[in-house]
């Protein structure tokens, strides 16, 4: 059995980046970027008026003739004189010898003149060309995640399309014969079957939609007949329960079976430690705990990292925050705990119910607190490491 932070580096090396393609800019919310983008035009493209107003040649003098409308979209090339001035509007070309706008709230105007009644100072109101960016600048650098402003901004610099890492195509199979789908009735000795859900959306998190669910009986046969097909189809393969000790439990041998190779087999951690990780050529495979509470841990812990890797961002686990412990805890298993708490600004509280079994702690829990395998002792008001799930 191996401890989690050897788990990490096992799962870390073998979780690859997927390969690059070309992408719509409109599409590709949620990718990441595998090559620096160079601004191909200036922003502006020209100076722009920023406000609503009168393009002038800055000076002493408060008194202007108006000559000429420059609305967005406009051009000219209309020389000012020193006593000239021009309409202007938002976002419009700024006549090439004008410096100063001023807004109109600061003028009394009529149609062909204009006084100011509050001088603005020099080079006021003008964007300059290339102010935001200049030709061949770096707009993003390589590994950047794509999100709403970054698409904003690729568009306004004139670019439709982009070289991201694909994400990886990931299925669920889920094992067990107890597992009736929520919406039907119930029948004796059968539960709700839960963990495909809670992990599709786990994996929504981190923009990975749409993941197909398979479902199996505990059957030897039959796991290894559909390991066969979605092997084959996927980047990433989760199966849930059926990886334990248990008589019924064909998770294991399915997999070797179907080719996979064993990475790593069991945790030194609590919950979470009949995990199963493995790769069938660039497929990787996590058979987690059919325990809600460790399936759902070992996918923060472990299943996170490895696809945010994969989808190829720079940060790829949970961010590590520190707190001061709110009572002293002991920890005699000599097992990693991954203990269900809540934290605010400056503590973090354990919560009193821990069994892997229940979600019911995790559905208020806002962090999983660590306790490593080789502290015995944490005491009320010590530092502790945790990892928000919020
Ligand atoms: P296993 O890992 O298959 O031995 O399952 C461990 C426990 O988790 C058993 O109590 C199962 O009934 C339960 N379990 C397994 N799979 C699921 C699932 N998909 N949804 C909810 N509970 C499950
Ligand atoms: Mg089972």
């Amino acid at each position: 059995m191996i401890q989690v932070d050897e788990a990490l580096s096992i799962s870390a090396e073998n979780s690859t980046k997927m390969p690059i393609q070309k992408i719509q800019v409109h599409k590709a919310l949620g990718y990441i970027l595998a090559e620096t983008v160079y601004s191909p035009i200036a922003m502006p493209p020209f100076r722009q008026s920023a406000m609503d107003g009168y393009a002038f040649i800055h000076s002493e003098r408060h008194q202007y003739d108006v000559v000429d409308i420059s609305q967005a979209g406009d051009h000219s090339n209309i020389k000012l004189n020193e006593n000239e001035a021009v309409r202007i509007f938002t976002g419009a070309f700024v006549p090439h010898n004008a410096d100063t706008v001023v807004m109109q709230e600061h003028v009394m105007a009529n149609e062909k003149s204009i006084l100011i009644t509050r001088m603005p100072a020099q080079f006021a109101n003008v964007r300059n060309k290339g102010e935001q960016i200049g030709p061949e600048d770096v707009a993003f650098e390589a590994n950047t995640l794509i999100t709403p402003a970054a698409i904003g901004f690729l568009a306004c610099l004139g670019i439709t399309e982009i070289e991201v890492f694909k994400k990886p195509k990931v299925a669920i199979l889920v094992t067990g014969n107890e597992l009736v789908k929520p919406g039907k009735k119930l029948p004796k000795g059968k539960i709700y079957e839960s963990n495909s859900i809670m992990l599709q959306a786990a994996l929504e998190t981190i923009g990975i939609k749409k993941t197909k669910v398979h479902k199996v009986k505990d059957n030897l046969k039959a796991t290894k007949k559909a390991l066969k097909e979605i092997l084959k189809e996927n980047d990433i393969v989760l199966i849930s329960g059926g990886i334990s000790v248990g008589d019924y439990d064909f998770v294991k041998e399915a997999l070797l079976e179907n080719g996979v190779e064993e990475l790593f087999y069991k945790i030194n951690q609590k919950p979470g430690k009949p995990m199963f990780f493995g790769a069938k050529n660039e497929t990787l495979v996590f058979a987690l705990p059919g325990n809600p509470a460790s399936s759902l841990t070992n996918f923060y812990v472990y299943v996170y990292p490895a696809i945010k890797n994969r989808m190829g961002f720079s940060d790829t686990h949970l961010p590590k925050l520190v707190r001061k412990l709110n009572s002293g805890f002991t920890n005699t298993s000599g097992k990693t705990l991954f203990l269900k708490a809540l934290y605010d600004e400056t503590h973090v509280t354990i919560l009193d119910s821990q069994s892997s079994a229940m979600l019911n702690t995790f559905a208020i829990a806002n962090c999983l607190l660590i306790v490593p395998h080789d502290v015995e002792m944490l005491k009320k008001g010590g530092l502790v490491k945790l990892l928000p799930i919020d």
